[in-house]
């Protein structure tokens, strides 16, 4: 199994839905964005023309995250994805350092609540175990939604169906279809780190 996701940034428009849908899903804290989309400009002034890029966790084939963890923490799984696993995680950040898309966050120990000098609300003392403290996290792919059988909140949100998810090792999976049609890139190659989300420009 190889689960990639591509991202179609000709049907991007910018809306953000996957930035909140991935944060509802997650119960990240304050600060924290698995996925995030940049607006861009292309071309000049006056025939420019504004364009959307959506980044997240490249879930690397050659990722350098899981090469510099002294404990093995990160792993690269046999469904392709990269994953932490919290309780063996020293909270070192080399993997921040090692990443070159910048997908990785710490879960502060003085983790912020969103209401500042409140303390946490009824919410956020529900999930905020979700991360633990003094540890590193990121996109998982959704893995506790995948579990139950659903696609990752940011795919089954996105209403302007920009972002596919799936097997490409299925030839008869929807991802495989497209990406045998329309050939998507990663981004930035030339980091040589083989990332599992491809772009449609
Ligand atoms: Fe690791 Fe960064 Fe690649 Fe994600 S994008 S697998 S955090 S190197
Ligand atoms: Fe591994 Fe955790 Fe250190 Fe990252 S912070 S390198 S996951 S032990
Ligand atoms: Fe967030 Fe899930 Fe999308 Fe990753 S796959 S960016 S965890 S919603």
């Amino acid at each position: 199994m190889k689960l990639v996701m591509i991202m179609d940034k000709r049907r991007c428009y910018g809306c953000n839905g996957c930035t909140v849908a991935c944060k509802q899903a997650n119960a990240t804290p304050p600060g924290t964005f698995y996925t995030k989309t940049l607006t861009e400009e292309h071309g000049k002034f006056p025939n420019s023309k504004i364009g959307y890029m959506p980044l997240i966790c490249n879930h690397c084939d050659d990722a350098p995250c899981v090469e510099v963890c002294p404990t093995k923490a990160s792993k690269k799984l046999a469904d392709g994805t990269v994953q932490v696993t919290a309780s063996e995680c020293i909270g070192c950040k080399q993997c921040m350092e090692a990443c070159p898309y910048d997908a990785r966050f710490f879960n502060s120990e003085d983790a912020p609540t969103y209401w500042g000098m409140k303390g946490q609300d009824a919410y956020e003392k529900l999930r905020s175990g979700e991360h633990v403290s003094g540890t590193v996290d990121k996109c998982t792919f959704c893995a506790p939604r995948r579990e139950k059988g659903l696609p990752p909140a940011c795919v089954e949100t996105c209403p302007a169906i920009a972002r596919i998810f799936g097997d490409l090792d299925d030839p008869k999976s929807e991802v495989s279809k497209i990406f045998r049609q329309y050939k998507p890139k990663p981004y930035r190659p030339e980091e040589g780190t083989k990332p599992s989300v491809f772009y449609i420009e």
